[in-house]
Order: C-alpha cells, then structure tokens, then sequence
C-alpha cells in the first residue's frame, strides 16, 4: 500500500552504490552543494550527527578531557615542521594565497588536521611535569583534498572531533592510545550497534607522522570494509620537532609524548551501510532522532488527534517520538517513516482508542504488535532496547558470514575474485607483500588484531615466516 506515494529506491543488490546514494538523499540526510565533493548536511542528518556527537562528547570528557578550539589555517612553514606529517598530507592540502586582492607573504592551509597547531601551543604552556598530562580536544571541520568523494564516507569538508594530548612518558601515552580506541568502539557498537575489529595499522597504512596507529574497522552490507576511527601514538616526534619539552621531577629536560585520535560524520555513512535495507535507512534507536512515530489512523474522526497527541506527550517520558499528523494517507506514512529508519511506529485508530489499545511496528523485523494501554511505555522501553540488540547481532553475522581465511596466495586471490569481505591471513611484515596483495587482488591491510591468531606459519604472499595475522580487505 501507497509505493506510488514514496520516492523509490534502487534496490541493494541491483546496485550498492546507487542505493546509498538514493538512501542519503531521499531520506533527506543530506543535498548536494555547488562545490565538489562537499554536501550539505540537512536537518535530519545534522540531529543524526548531534546524537553522536552527544554521546562522543560525553565519554571524551568522562575520561578527563577538555575542549578547545583552535584556528582553521595554518601557515606554511608550520605545517612543515615535522617532516613526515607534510609528506603525507601534502597531496591533499588546499591552500589560501590571497586576501582579498592582496596576495599573502606566507600561504595558509585550510587544517587538514590540527596537530601542527596544537604543538606550537603546546609549547608555549607546557615547561614542567606538572603541566602534564595535557588532554585537550576540539570539535571542528577539517578539509582533504580527496580526489573520489561520496557523501559521509569521503568529503572534501568533514565534521569531526581530534583529540590532541600530551604525556610525561611513552607507557602513558600508549595507554590513552588504548584508551580513545575503547572510547570508539564502545561507541560504535554499543550506540551505533556496529561491531568493530580493533587492531593496528601497519606502517605503510599508519598516520603521518605517527609511531604507530590503532584503527577500529567495521564491515559493510556489500562487504567492503570501512575505517571508522583512529587513535595515534605520536612518540616524540611531533616534541622534537616543535621543541615541547618539560623539566621532570629529577631536574631533567624531556620531551613530551603525545597521541592524537579523530572520529567523523564517516561514521553516519557506516551506520547506513551497516544496517539499511531495501526500504531505506535502519536507525539504531540509540541514536534515532525519532524514535517512536506515532500516525493517527482516521485522523478526521472525532478525538483521534487528541489522543494521539496525549500519546506524545506521555511518552516523551520513555522514547524521543514524534507525530505525523500531516494530510498525507498512513500508508504513505508509514513507507516515509520507515525509509528514513524510524525504529517504531505507533498506529492508534478510532478502533483502538475504544478498546484502549495501539499497534506497535518494528521497523527492523516487520513486525506489527497490539499492545494495551496500560503496558504501553514498558514494551516501547524493552522494544528499543530489543531493537537495538537485535541490530548489532544481525550485523555481527554478517561480518562472519563475510570473514574468510586465506593459506596461500592462490586462495587469497580466488576469495577476492568472487567474494567482498574480510579476509584472514598470516604476513611476514614486508611492505612488498603489502604492495603486491594490493596490485592483484585490490584488498589493502585494514589492521593486525589485537585479538591475534596463527592460522598458519607463513606469509600469505611470499611463503616466508609470518609474523601477524592480517585482515585484508577492498575498502571504501
Ligand atoms: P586521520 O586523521 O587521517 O587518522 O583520520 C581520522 C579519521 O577520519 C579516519 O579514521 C577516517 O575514519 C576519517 N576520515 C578520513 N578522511 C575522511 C574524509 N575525507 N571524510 C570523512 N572522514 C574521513
Ligand atoms: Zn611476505
């Protein structure tokens, strides 16, 4: 009932591509802009991003730190501080040479990132042991140049927090490493309900600049994988190179240790591909902006409206809800509302008002349920919360649908000749394995899990002795 009223969405199998990009506009997450690579994020995506920013900003702050905000450029000759940080970043740097008409003496970079800034800063306020550890962090927008874009996964522009912090020794730092990565997967799965393999990035995939860099990857619908946050152990290299040293309790000059970590609007491109459908978006009730819909049935007749509307203001007590009490038919409703992911529907009637009653939707499963009055707030608490376990455990069976292993290089190359996903293997820590592993089968090293096994003894790719178990995949 009422297909002809919605806007239709290509279908997941026909075309992933086409059906995230159907999804993202239809369900009014976001409008393209005039500027390349650069989207508009419109109301319903922007409460999306409030939620996890909410969420985020909380647990960045329980874990004791602080916000700041620094500026958006950075001059030239900062950022060529520390010789690998530019190298990296250079090839996707924009850069500001005038003022108005007058052409500038320096030219400035738009951040791609803000560790140079927070370092010259650092500097400045950082002389003793007492001033450590220093854990500041900043909600801001960054720009990369990327050369292939597609909305929240990869923008020119991007919303994001970047954690900057700097500690007395390397064990400290390393263990605030530890710590953000945590942050993020307890973020992800249990607010997004996106389960996530946590590992490290191997040092041809790690962060410019970086000692070493912990990444947590999740897997799509379509099986490719996703980066969906980072945490970096910078060492002493940023400190050398800007001079930020402090006097420690022997009397003796140090440099500091710092990490840095960042998490995006990416992350809303992975929540769509993790658990959409071929109806639409799928919200986790977590970080639904509405979480419960209630459309009046027959709203024309005699008290339905009122009660309808006695309905959200009782409930506000246990759910976000929301009422589309607009002219449109139900079934038109119901088909908007659970395209733009909307966990529950409530349908209430002339019928049920007699007989003290609603119906209840999951817009996971389907399922329709006629729930008494008087129950009504306990199964809408215990059916968000079903909801969202249910997500993340349909989405943990998929990743191991889609995780395979691979002995050899015959067997790697022939599992991504015919499927997308996760591929376990052992490597011997040669770049050139790496390298190769890409060229034929276009899988890159998405990380070496903490959670490390020995599926074999030798590199999936030369034969020599392994040293890690690997998980490969094609990523956006
Ligand atoms: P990095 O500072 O390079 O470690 O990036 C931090 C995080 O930003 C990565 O883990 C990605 O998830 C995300 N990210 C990188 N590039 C983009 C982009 N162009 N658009 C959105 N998110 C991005
Ligand atoms: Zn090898």
């Amino acid at each position: 009932m009422g297909k002809e009223f919605v806007k239709d969405i290509t279908a997941m199998d026909v075309d992933f591509a086409q059906w995230y990009t159907d999804v993202v506009t239809k369900a009014d997450l976001i409008d393209y802009s005039s500027v390349r690579g650069s989207m508009i994020i419109r109301p319903y995506g922007y409460a999306l991003w409030e939620n996890i920013k909410n969420e985020l900003d909380s647990r960045i702050k329980e874990t004791g730190h602080e916000n700041v905000y620094m500026p958006l450029f950075i001059p030239e000759s900062l950022l060529q501080k520390e010789k690998d940080h530019i190298e990296g970043f250079a090839p996707e740097v924009a850069w500001v040479t005038h003022g108005g008409d007058e052409k500038l003496a320096e030219r400035l970079c738009v951040r791609p990132t803000s560790e140079v800034l927070f370092c010259e800063h650092y500097k400045n306020i950082i002389h003793s042991y007492r001033d450590l550890p220093k854990l500041y962090n900043q909600w801001a927008n960054v720009v990369r140049w990327e050369k292939t874009t597609r909305p929240f996964l990869r923008t020119l522009e991007f919303l994001w927090q970047e954690g900057h912090t700097c500690h007395a020794t390397d064990e400290e730092a390393h263990e605030e490493t530890v710590k953000m990565l945590n942050v993020y997967a307890d973020l992800c799965e249990n607010v997004l309900a996106i389960p996530v393999v946590k590992g490290q990035k191997t040092d041809k995939e790690k962060f410019a600049g970086a000692k070493y860099t912990y990444t947590i990857e999740s897997l799509m619908h379509d099986g490719k994988a996703l980066q969906s946050g980072t945490s970096h152990h910078l060492g002493d290299g940023f400190a050398k190179a800007f001079g930020i040293q402090f006097t420690d309790k022997d009397g003796s000059l140090q440099h500091v240790q710092q990490t840095s970590w960042g998490f995006t609007t990416r992350i809303i491109g992975a929540m769509i591909m993790v658990h959409g459908d071929d109806r639409g978006l799928v919200i986790p009730p977590n970080v639904a902006p509405v979480q419960l819909m209630i459309v009046p049935i027959a709203q024309h007749k005699e008290g339905v409206l009122d009660y309808a509307y006695g309905l959200k203001e009782t409930l506000a007590r246990v759910a976000r809800v929301d009422i589309d009490a607009s002219d449109k038919k139900p079934g038109w409703k119901f088909n908007e509302h659970e395209m733009k992911g909307i966990p529950l529907r409530l349908e209430v009637g002339p019928k049920d008002i007699e007989k003290q009653q609603v119906v209840l939707a999951r817009r996971d499963t389907g399922e329709k349920m006629i729930v008494s009055a008087d129950q009504l707030e306990a199964k809408i608490t215990e059916t968000l919360a079903d909801i969202q376990r249910n997500l993340f455990e349909k989405a943990r069976e998929l990743r191991e649908e889609k995780t395979f292993t691979a002995l050899n290089f015959d067997e790697l190359k022939e599992i991504f000749k015919i499927k997308t996903g996760f591929v376990k293997a052992m490597w011997c820590g040669d770049r050139d394995c790496e390298e190769q592993i890409k060229e034929e089968t276009g899988a890159t090293s998405r990380c070496m899990p903490f959670h490390q096994e020995t599926i074999s003894t030798e590199c999936v790719c030369c034969g020599k002795d392994a040293k890690k178990l690997v998980y490969w995949a094609k990523a956006y």
